[in-house]
């Protein structure tokens, strides 16, 4: 493999030869680009599909042994590279690198956790009405699943996809974001070196209005997992809906913390500031809304603003606080969406701007930012930012936060501060998320909880993660067998 080979189709390394030219920058030095190459071609992506429906009639009638030894193996070279991986990862991604070593740590756990699906993604069986007849269901992989994965957890959401995809027996076909080729391609590296056979795990890299629909309009694709926007979500959804197949999206989200007078309010500051700002606010689950009561309204943004101030930004190498945006689409956005809020009527309280002595740096930085006097029909309160930009909204009791914090199309995770049980139990009934935090941020998931969205957030077809995440790459047929 060369530098600027990213394409790994049955099991060789390839260069592009499609029609985008890509380049690998880091987010805190963008000027100095790490590399150049060229994207796969539509044939390169249905030579990936193609390779991966060869591989897997055998890959399927794999023992459970072979299967699990790979991905333990895997785990164990992730832990041998810890250091190189998450190096990478904030290089192209821009984030503190103790939040990439946390990142790739948690890859190795993820290769672990699901290596014991190919063991225990079982059938069952069930009480027979007929006592001639055995009653039960088994479990087959789909055979080859897409998985589109976006930039932000560049190595734990491809990997929390592909593990419970290949312990399965599915093989794939693994379509990264172009913004962080680099990682995945690592990834990829560990699988081949641990002894994957060819065929089972293919990464093409290109655009994907490109690659993406060659792949997914692919008559030998079984299934979809898809993480990313909502915009291209919905649009995926629709491309494979017309075959009916599998597919499972994870989109887009708003989420917010509420906080009630009864709440810890320097645990509900830490919490806010920690879910808005602790990954440049580019969490799915990240802290986009204050949802505060009047009464500690004054207390509890005085106590936000502090500590947004007192967040230092920097290059992720550095290990700051607080990274870069992504790219300059998402710088753009960042700032794009400081000028709506304004325009809007919002109170910009702090941050919104370059932070200070890097007013000519090019790289992609900005100043954590809090808005107050935000209203819940304004665009600041609607729309994913996808950057460190929390909005306060004010309200007069409980029932008021519950309404504006569900008056939004997403759903996926929210947060109650309070240290009231009943309210805590209304909370979890009423509010429209997929994942609900009592006292806790709206980041962050342990790996044997479900996890996935509501509303526009999600397909809900079936939660990632888990200890039942092999539901969605397998089949369940129910057999009835009556001997001769
Ligand atoms: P994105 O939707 O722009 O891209 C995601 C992936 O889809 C990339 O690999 C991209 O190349 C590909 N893609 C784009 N257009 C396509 C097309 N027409 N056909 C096929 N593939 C296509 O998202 P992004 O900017 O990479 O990531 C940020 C978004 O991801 C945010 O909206 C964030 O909320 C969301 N996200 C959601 C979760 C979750 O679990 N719900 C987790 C992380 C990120």
């Amino acid at each position: 493999m060369t530098d600027t080979q990213f394409q790994y189709i049955d099991g060789e390394w390839r260069d592009g030869d499609g029609d985008d030219d890509l380049v690998v920058r880091d987010p805190a030095a963008p000027d100095d680009p790490i590399v150049s190459f060229t994207g796969a071609s539509r044939s390169q992506a249905t030579a990936a599909v193609r390779a991966a429906d060869a591989a897997s009639e055998t890959w399927a009638a794999a023992s459970p042994e072979e299967r699990e030894a790979v991905l333990y193996a895997v785990a164990d070279r992730i832990d041998d590279h810890h250091e190189a991986l998450a190096e990478t990862l904030t290089r192209e991604e821009g984030k503190p690198i103790s939040s990439s070593r946390a990142e790739v740590g948690r890859a190795a756990e993820l290769f672990r956790f699901f290596a014991s699906f190919a063991r225990t993604a079982a059938g069952e069986t069930l009480p027979s009405s007929d006592p001639e007849t055995v009653t039960y269901t088994v479990r087959e992989p789909l055979g080859v699943v897409a998985l589109v994965t976006p930039w932000n957890f560049p190595i734990a959401t491809p990997t929390w996809k592909l593990a419970a995809a290949v312990a399965t027996g599915n093989s794939v076909v693994l379509k990264p974001s172009s913004e962080t080729p680099m990682i995945a391609r690592a990834l990829v590296e560990h699988l081949e070196a641990a002894g994957l056979p060819e065929g089972v795990v293919n990464l093409v890299v290109g655009s994907g209005s490109t690659v993406g629909d060659a792949i997914l309009t692919d008559d030998r694709i079984d299934g979809v997992s898809f993480t990313g926007s909502t915009d291209v979500g919905r649009h995926i959804a629709a491309t494979v809906a017309e075959r009916g197949l599998p597919v499972q999206t994870e989109m887009g989200g708003k989420n917010p913390q509420v906080v009630l007078p009864d709440a810890d309010i320097e645990a509900a500051a830490d919490a806010a500031a920690a879910g808005a700002f602790g990954l440049t606010g580019q969490a799915c689950t990240a802290t986009s809304r204050l949802i505060v009561h009047e009464d500690i309204a004054e207390e509890l943004t005085d106590a936000v603003v502090a500590r947004a101030e007192d967040i230092e930004v920097g290059p992720g190498m550095e290990d700051p606080d607080m990274g870069p945006a992504v790219s300059a689409e998402q710088d753009d956005t960042n700032f794009r969406y400081v000028e709506v809020a304004e325009a809007e009527g919002a109170t910009r309280l702090t941050g919104g701007g370059r932070p200070d002595g890097r007013a000519d740096d090019p790289g992609y930085f900005i100043e954590p930012t809090v808005f107050g006097g935000v209203e819940s029909g304004m665009r600041i309160a609607q729309e994913e930012v996808f950057g460190p930009v929390l909005s306060i909204l004010v309200v007069s009791d409980f029932e008021e936060a519950l309404a504006v914090a569900n008056d939004v199309e997403y759903g996926l995770s929210a947060s109650l501060f309070t240290s009231d049980m009943a309210s805590a139990r209304r909370f979890t009934e009423a509010i429209e998320a997929g994942v609900v935090k009592i006292n806790g941020t709206t980041t962050g998931s342990q790996i044997q909880m479900p996890f996935g969205g509501m509303k526009a957030s999600s397909s809900e077809t079936q939660k990632e993660l888990g200890h039942r995440a092999y539901e969605f790459y397998t089949h369940r047929k129910a057999v009835y067998r009556t001997d001769p």
